[in-house]
């Protein structure tokens, strides 16, 4: 199966890279695909974020990065995918992701989300943490690949 695993990557997080790791064992073809949204205040450009993630995912043969813009379900179409894979990392995420599927399956009904559940280690870890803990000075490695703190780092001097 081809699918798509879209979000914002605002920035990659190491719950990202353990979804997309675990979707590339089990998918013919997994396409990460960055979000261009450009209402949403980002850290990072799109192309600073597929740059970071084709890094991150070089070694495996059948993931690929891209960008789009516009609704899922119209990019899903546009590489002949009809997957999409989601994370939920608890209960909070599925209300939201419960109706992002259904009004998806609603535009298209030939395009299913399929839902993978974060694997207990990360499953406090979102985009938005690194940046709360970032505004306050914390430290983040633990949050994100060396690359990515890296250049939040160059970024941000520090978080401070
Ligand atoms: P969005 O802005 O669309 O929520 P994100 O970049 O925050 O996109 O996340 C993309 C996808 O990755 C979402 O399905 C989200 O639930 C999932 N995700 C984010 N962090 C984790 C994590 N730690 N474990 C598992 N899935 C995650």
């Amino acid at each position: 199966m081809k699918v798509i695993y879209p979000g914002s990557f605002d920035p990659v997080t190491f719950g990202h890279l353990d979804v997309i790791k675990r979707a590339a064992k089990i998918h013919e073809e997994v396409i990460v695909a960055v979000l261009i949204n450009k209402d949403k205040k980002s850290m990072f450009s799109i192309e600073e974020r597929v740059d970071m993630l084709k890094e991150l995912v070089r070694d495996y043969d059948n993931v690929t990065v891209d960008s789009f813009a516009g609704l899922t379900v119209d990019y899903a179409k546009k590489v002949n995918s009809n997957v999409i894979l989601r994370g939920i990392r608890a209960v909070a995420d599925y209300e939201h992701e419960k109706q992002i599927a259904i009004a998806n399956n609603t535009a298209n009904n030939n395009i299913e989300t399929l839902f993978m559940i974060s694997s207990e280690k990360y499953s406090y870890l979102s985009s938005s943490i690194v940046k709360e803990f970032l505004n306050f000075g914390g430290d983040i490695t633990s949050f994100v690949p060396a690359l990515v703190a890296k250049k939040i780092y160059d970024k941000t001097e520090g978080g401070k």
